[in-house]
């Protein structure tokens, strides 16, 4: 691991306590960061590291973990210190064990999120802007659900598509998009529920004790059909979950329709940052969405 001192003396700072690394893993499934297991006799603790310039990346998501941490809600893993040096900067986190979901892990997901998302305030967005991936997430405050997908979310990834080269009719259809997006909220006014906004099954686990946590948040503000929609995206919780969320907080009936809006904005997001099929997958939710309203 870069920067190891910087680490263990930012960990010792933060915790007012001695730590040295006994044993150091390395974690390989992280798509954006480099990511560690480390630990000394007694405590263990998960790192990711980056360039430098990353630290302002790894300080919105220790932000938010701090805000998605409530009473009721799912486990997120509890931060320990961001800092940097001229090799790297890095996020210490407290080390979760996952574990085989149990047979109520899905069920209790389903409540504590449902739980989470109980939790409102009066505008949508946040106080600052974060990554989703590591693209920016622009957050700025608004009390207008349409104005704010229409600008901050659709209109700022076809913007970077249009910079990318994908013109022609992705945009066209974007156009289209974007001037029927009332439409899909003629009878819908969501509330500004807090958000883990990048809600796959990669993000999301059992602890050692059966119970849910998730991690590697985009925190805002906003529909909470937009979390329940991307469970959806790349494969799908167990039915358990989605039956558990419903019964404490009923989804509206016009979810359906919106879940592709929703999900198009992620495969917008992986088709900036990977391009390829899923080019061809924003079509064809662009299709759909415009001939729907
Ligand atoms: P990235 O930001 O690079 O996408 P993630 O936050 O998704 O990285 O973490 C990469 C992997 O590390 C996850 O898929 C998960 O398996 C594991 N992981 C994430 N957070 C923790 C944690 N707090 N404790 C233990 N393992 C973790």
């Amino acid at each position: 691991m870069k920067s190891e001192q910087s680490v263990v003396s930012a960990i010792q700072s933060a915790t007012g306590e001695p730590f040295s690394i006994q044993r150091q893993q390395s974690i390989s499934s992280g798509c954006i960061n480099a990511a560690f297991e480390i630990s000394d006799s007694r405590r263990h603790f998960f790192v990711k590291t980056n360039r430098p310039s990353s630290r302002p990346m790894f300080e919105a998501e220790r932000e938010g973990l701090l805000a998605l941490a409530s009473e009721g809600g799912p486990r997120v893993p509890v931060p320990v210190v961001v800092g940097a040096d001229d090799h790297s900067a890095f996020f210490v986190m407290e080390y979760v064990a996952f574990a085989t979901p149990g047979p109520h892990t899905a069920t209790l997901f389903g409540e504590q999120l449902a739980a989470l998302h109980s939790k409102h305030q009066s505008q949508f967005g946040w106080h600052r802007d974060n990554t989703i991936g590591s693209t920016r997430q622009v957050n700025d405050f608004t009390s207008d659900w349409v104005s704010f997908l229409r600008e901050q979310r659709f209109g700022y990834q076809f913007g970077l598509a249009a910079r990318q080269g994908y013109g022609g009719e992705l945009q066209d259809l974007g156009e289209r998009f974007l001037q029927q997006l009332d439409g899909f909220f003629s009878d819908y006014q969501p509330w500004p529920s807090i958000l883990h906004g990048d809600l796959w099954g990669g993000n999301h686990a059992a602890d050692g004790q059966g119970y849910p946590v998730m991690f590697d948040p985009a925190v805002y503000y906003g529909d909470r059909e937009a979390d329940i929609a991307m469970t959806e995206l790349f494969g799908r919780c167990d039915g358990a979950f989605y039956a558990a969320y419903d019964s404490v907080l009923p989804l509206d009936a016009g979810y359906r329709q919106r879940r592709t809006l929703y999900n198009l904005y992620h495969v917008l997001n992986h088709l900036n940052l990977f391009g390829g099929g899923y080019h061809a997958q924003a079509l064809q939710m662009l299709r759909e969405l415009v001939s729907e309203v």
